[in-house]
């Protein structure tokens, strides 16, 4: 069975072995609760890498006061299970203590922060710049990998490497759905039967501007109208934002036509679901 490993040293144990074997190093992290979206990613680094470290850590520093560091699902033999059966070599399961004791350091990432999800989560992207730094200093990989379901996520950890100078090379990998259209997350475990259904409005307003886009329209304001009547259709949802920006710059996009994310975030019920496409 694939290694469940708590501390930093035990880590460094591991890839200093494979490094001595001339190995490849990839790294997928993870809150855990693991399924077939983490599972791409993991199945993309083995692939990609001869070794390939799974971190599955819920990082309390990203969640906000309110928000649901203590509900976040857990369950690292699930986890071991689908790690080992997608081919991942070890799985670095630390304690927040083992992570932070007493540390005075946090890595921020300025602009592209403070828009889309920063505007509702202000400090939750300097918890995800410190704990994906001190990741990358823990396992020193390679390369790492990150899904396109957190776009911004995506974006703001590619500049961070590029600003900081980290030589590992971040590879984004596309959105796992399931079924019907809904994209697969740890959080999709909060939702009732009737919210699930709900939550459909997310993948199916996507769908919408898409297709606008498809067929000719580039008013990027026309298009997240559009979305947010759709979603607003739906007794069950609230909208925190529906937005096109610049894929890059994540700075508001006029015009529609090409290097966009439409990017959205929406609340069913009491559960925060995000969602996007790129047309790059
Ligand atoms: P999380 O455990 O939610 O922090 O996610 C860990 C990594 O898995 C992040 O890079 C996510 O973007 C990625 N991920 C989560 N859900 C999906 C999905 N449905 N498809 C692809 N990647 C995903």
């Amino acid at each position: 069975m694939i290694p469940v490993v708590k501390t930093i040293d035990e880590v460094r144990q591991y890839v200093k072995l494979w490094r001595k074997e001339g190995k490849t190093v990839g790294l997928v992290p993870t809150m855990g609760y693991l399924h077939e979206g983490h599972k791409s990613l993991i199945e993309r680094a083995v692939k990609e890498n001869d070794c390939v470290v799974v971190s599955d850590f819920v990082n309390p520093t990203q969640f906000g006061p309110n928000e649901d560091f203590e509900t976040y699902p857990r369950d690292i033999q699930a986890d071991a299970v689908l790690c080992e059966a997608a081919g991942a070599k070890l799985i670095f399961n630390p304690e927040p203590s083992e992570m932070y004791h007493d540390a005075l350091t946090t890595v921020s990432v300025d602009k592209i922060t403070k828009v889309l999800c920063g505007k509702t989560r202000p400090t939750h992207f300097n918890g995800v710049c410190t704990v994906v730094s001190k990741l990358f200093n823990i396992v020193m990989p390679d390369k790492a990998y990150f899904g396109q379901k957190d776009a911004q996520q995506l974006c703001v950890v590619k500049k961070m490497v590029k600003d900081l100078n980290f030589d590992i090379e971040i590879v984004g990998c596309p959105i796992i759905r399931e079924a019907d259209g809904l994209a697969k997350s740890s959080r999709n475990t909060y939702l009732s039967a009737e919210e699930r259904k709900a939550a459909l409005c997310l993948s199916r307003s996507l769908k919408l501007g898409r297709s606008m886009i498809e067929s000719g329209e580039t008013n990027a304001a026309k298009i997240t109208q559009a979305m947010k009547a759709d979603i607003n259709k739906e007794p069950l949802a609230r909208i925190d934002y529906v937005e096109i920006v610049n894929i890059e710059t994540l700075e508001p996009a006029v015009d529609a036509s090409g290097h966009i994310l439409a990017a959205m975030a929406v609340y069913i019920g009491k559960t925060r679901l995000i969602d996007n496409f790129m047309i790059d």
